[in-house]
């Protein structure tokens, strides 16, 4: 972490990288977020811990978009990950310099989903892993975590509790904090999913990118992809509205740019079934509202139910088994395009970010 308090965050010689590397390099390589090692923290001497992440498909989805009233809407779907979140590019991602580095052990509060990644991600590296999950957390990631031998602590409590207790434990016994932005790796990881949202249509950014926000790690990231992309001359034009979707039991971060402040405050009583945005105190609250007023993006929140009904649509309309917070994204296209902040012409990519497998008690319901 940084001796300041704030995030830390990677920068790279993209004078050097200009001269250096044309983006046609990329399409050579393996299909996988390691493709782009010359923008992630690695050298030609890294050896990826890997399972098979990134490089997931960015899917049309003609019939959910005619039902938003938007022609060109395409779906980036997390889910068929590994771990089925986006999450493991940041484990990957994080290990992959953690075991270069020689790591002994790693500890991780969250508020599921990244838990069962890292833990998974440690296992594969040879790492052992520390995690801390609030009770309410789904079932499947805390078994997750076992499954992998991860060490887990379920907490009464939230995330923000949680955090505590991994900060309390990585003070204590010397392990690698990899709570959200106290390192550079999960963001960089992360990122892997603007680089190829700009890749997958030949170098061509959309209008818009919606993304359901808890922590605003994967939104920062594509925030800063696009930009580096932007600086490289490796992509034209205007870049993509940022658009943050929280659930409106638990949306700390809309509420700050509805008010217009810099930063979110504490969100009381967070519930919603989306729980990877069940985060009442986003780290990166200042961040993401950055992003998204530099980008003349907005943030908006969903009810549960336009979630739980989004999920069902997408299966019917396009067979995308999505997670509630993908769903989340999803639902709020309706409603802006009802006002106006989407075009019926915009490209615009919703991220999915995990698989509904992960949820069988909402696609249950
Ligand atoms: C963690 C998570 C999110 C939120 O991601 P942040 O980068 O923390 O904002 C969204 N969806 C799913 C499925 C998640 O696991």
């Amino acid at each position: 972490m940084c001796p300041c308090g704030g995030p830390l965050v990677t920068r790279y010689d993209l004078d050097r990288l200009r001269r250096e590397v044309t983006p046609s390099v990329f399409a050579q390589r393996p299909p996988s977020m390691f493709r782009y090692r010359e923008l992630l923290p690695l050298t030609e001497k890294s050896e990826p811990v890997t399972l098979g992440e990134g490089f997931t498909p960015l899917l049309p989805a003609p019939r959910f978009g005619a039902h938003a009233g938007l022609r060109n809407l395409w779906i980036k779907d997390e889910g068929v990950n590994p771990t089925g979140t986006f999450k493991a590019r940041g484990a990957a991602l994080g290990f992959t310099r953690l075991k270069e580095l020689g790591a002994r052990a790693v500890v991780i509060p969250t508020a599921g989903n990244a838990g069962g990644a890292w833990a998974t991600y440690g296992a594969r590296a040879g790492i052992p892993t520390v995690v801390y999950m609030p009770a309410i957390a789904p079932e499947i990631n805390k078994a997750e975590v076992r499954m992998a031998g991860g060490e887990l602590h379920v907490v009464d409590g939230l995330i923000s509790d949680a955090g505590r207790l991994a900060l309390q434990a990585a003070r204590e016994k010397g392990y690698f904090d990899a709570s959200t932005l106290k390192e550079p790796f999960r963001v960089e990881g992360k990122k892997t999913m603007g680089l190829e949202i700009a890749e997958q249509p030949g170098w061509r950014l959309p209008a818009a990118v919606l993304y359901p926000t808890g922590g605003g790690v994967g939104l920062i990231a594509m925030w800063k992809a696009f930009r580096e992309l932007k600086e490289l001359g490796w992509v034209e034009g205007p870049l993509p509205k940022m658009i943050s979707v929280q659930a409106e039991g638990c949306a700390p971060v809309v509420r700050a740019w509805q008010e217009g402040q810099p930063e979110s405050t504490f969100w009381e009583g967070a519930a919603t079934v989306a729980s990877g945005l069940c985060v009442p105190k986003p780290l990166g609250d200042r961040l993401t509202l950055q992003a998204v007023r530099e980008s003349g993006g907005v943030a908006v929140s969903v009810s549960d139910a336009d979630i739980v009904n989004a999920m069902k649509t997408l299966g019917r309309l396009e067979g995308i088994v999505a997670s509630p917070e993908g769903a989340a994204a999803a639902a709020a296209t309706i409603t802006l395009r009802q006002q106006g902040v989407l075009g019926e012409d915009d490209l615009v990519v919703v991220l999915n970010t995990g698989s509904g497998l992960k949820y069988p008690h909402l696609m249950a319901e």
